[in-house]
């Protein structure tokens, strides 16, 4: 994929993937990534090193789909293995929200350098309050693709992200990552969704 109308222009730019849950963000997030590789482009793909809600070292979606990753545990050390590497000519960040802040402007200092940023994150945590890094790249990013999924209750198109703990809503003191089985999370519309007190 391309975005440049003449070919000749300079390439680097950030390109967002957002949403609520279960919008297909990292489907949408791999296919992109595997069409740069495709053309023979070298990608590398990055997630923070706390994620591993199904694999440690892959991209997983939940339909099954898989990307290898590099774990970094922040920013800077995202920004050596880029500059580190004269090859690379697009990078992928996976669960951006979850990195530190400084990744919005490591983002935009590699797209300065000719990089293409492909981020994925998403837009609100189950509160519907914006999420960090995510906020910044709404505006910094010259292409965003904010994705829906269905609502849970009412089939609508979905923007939020519902919180169910023993098959209520979550309070809103609770911590924004929560690694207990016990909570799921349900993709709601506006109307649905129950804000947490
Ligand atoms: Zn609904």
């Amino acid at each position: 994929m391309s975005y440049r109308i003449n070919p000749n222009s300079k390439r680097g730019w950030i390109e967002l993937i957002t949403g609520c849950m279960f919008a297909g963000k990292t489907e949408e997030f791999i296919r992109r990534l595997k069409r740069y590789e495709y053309a023979k482009q070298k990608v590398l793909v990055f997630k923070p090193a706390m994620e591993n809600r199904y694999s440690k070292d892959n991209v997983t979606s939940h339909s099954g789909l898989e990307l290898p990753a590099i774990r970094v545990k922040n920013s800077n050390e995202l920004r050596e293995h880029v500059f580190r590497d004269k090859d690379v000519k697009i990078i992928g960040v996976d669960e951006v929200q979850f990195l530190d802040t400084d990744i919005v402007d490591v983002l935009s200092e590699i797209a300065d350098k000719g990089i293409i940023v492909v981020a994925n994150g998403l837009d609100k945590d189950y509160r519907n309050d914006p999420f960090q890094n995510v906020d910044k790249l709404l505006v910094q990013a010259e292409y965003v693709d904010k994705l829906t999924s269905i609502c849970y209750v009412c089939g609508g198109n979905a923007s939020r992200t519902q919180r169910i703990v023993g098959g209520v809503p979550a309070k809103a003191d609770e911590p924004l990552v929560l690694l207990s089985a016990n909570e799921k999370y349900e993709a709601r519309c506006r109307h649905c969704y129950i804000k947490p007190e």
